[in-house]
């Protein structure tokens, strides 16, 4: 059986990695030549929105997916679905609302998940109406196709606002209240064709210039962990949705403040590949697939490190006993994500020594709160 994955970078990649012991295989679409999954499996060069390659890579698997949520959803409606077609999950509304931070409150809004105070803006006079209505300190974002805290800027005054708008102007945007949080939370959750669901551990992630650096898991409160499920849950039955889902919230005053949701494999659960039963890729796999889904209890402490924009020596982080390395075998550029590191211990504390000594060593800007 092939599953077909739109997008060949590293999620991609460990998705099929995850895939083969299950005896699936697996075709990629990615205009790069230099795509992470080519080292693991066939690759289609191709546009994300070509028809004919859309339409031929629908044809030859049971099912799509999607490694990365800009690709069009307007191409994949009209040349991947349809008769003779695999199915493509997640649902592409899932995939539409999350490519549109204006959406993505609106839904979050709508199920009664707390989020920041935003307004739309497309117009100085929208900018000055947010400014007035959700005041100062702020963050401009565009509203579609930023990741990575590409496309936003922070904004403390009214002249900073200004500035930024010439710079972005013609661009939708969106204009966020800051949130002072004491510290960022995501939680990841599978729900399968058939209905059932899973959820993992709840992730503390530390991010630097809107990059994740660190996540550690489990992490946070019972009751952190209780919400974040019920808000999860509501996103998943909204979209009848099947394969893994995410949503990255705030925590301020002990209340969770959604952020932003992926439908997607995400970067806060690479630990789960060897902190968990079953890791993320592979409850994705199986819930696209309509298989049971795995259990997602972990196998102790766990921290994962983003290695980016340099790889370290090989040698210098394998010489840490219990470090897992994943090279994504990438060309290294300012930050860009090329691979991470997993440890797993069996108490907090010694996990986060480890992550300590492995943060020296590859960044140490980073700090562990
Ligand atoms: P995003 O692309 O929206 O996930 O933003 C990347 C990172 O920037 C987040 O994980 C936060 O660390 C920070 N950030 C974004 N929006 C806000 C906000 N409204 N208040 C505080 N921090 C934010």
């Amino acid at each position: 059986m092939t599953v077909g994955i739109i997008g060949g970078g590293q999620l991609g990649r460990m998705m099929a990695l995850a895939g083969y012991p299950l005896g699936l295989d697996f075709l990629f679409l990615d205009p790069s030549r230099e795509a992470p999954a080519g080292k693991v499996a066939p690759v289609v060069h191709g546009e994300f929105t070509d028809p004919k390659v859309l339409k031929w890579l629908s044809r030859q698997c049971a099912v799509l997916t999607f490694d990365w949520e800009n690709i069009s959803v307007e191409a994949l409606r009209k040349h991947a679905s349809g008769a003779r077609r695999a199915r493509i999950c997640p649902p592409v509304p899932a995939l539409a609302a999350a490519q549109d931070r204006v959406a993505e409150k609106r839904l979050f809004e709508r199920l009664g998940i707390p989020t920041t105070r935003w307004r739309a803006v497309g117009s100085r006079a929208a900018l000055e109406r947010a400014l007035r209505e959700v005041g100062l300190p702020g963050v401009l974002k565009t509203r579609r196709m930023g990741y990575d805290g590409k496309g936003q800027v922070r904004i403390r005054t009214r002249e900073d606002a200004l500035k930024a708008w010439e710079s972005l102007e013609r661009t939708p945007l969106i204009y966020e209240e800051w949130v002072p949080f004491e510290c960022e939370v995501s939680i990841i959750g599978a729900r399968s064709t058939r209905g059932e669901t899973v959820f993992y551990p709840l992730n503390g992630n530390v991010h630097a210039d809107g990059i994740l650096r660190l996540t550690r898991a489990p992490y946070g409160t019972a009751r952190w962990h209780r919400a974040a499920i019920a808000h999860l849950t509501r996103c998943l039955e909204h979209f009848r949705y099947a394969g893994v889902l995410t949503i990255e919230f705030f925590v301020r005053n002990g209340r969770l403040i959604a952020n932003e949701m992926a439908p997607r494999v995400h970067n806060s659960g690479h630990w789960t590949i060897e902190g968990c039963a079953t890791s993320q890729f592979e409850n994705h796999l199986r819930a696209i697939l309509g298989l049971p889904l795995g259990s997602t209890r972990p196998t102790g402490h766990s921290a994962m490190i983003n290695l980016i924009g340099q790889m370290p020596p090989r040698e210098q982080l394998l010489e840490m006993p219990g470090v897992h390395l994943h090279d994504y075998g990438k060309h290294p550029r300012p930050g860009r994500k090329l691979g991470h590191c997993t440890v797993v211990e069996d108490s907090a504390t010694r996990r986060d020594r480890l992550a300590r000594r492995l943060l020296a060593q590859v960044a140490p800007g980073v700090r562990l709160p």
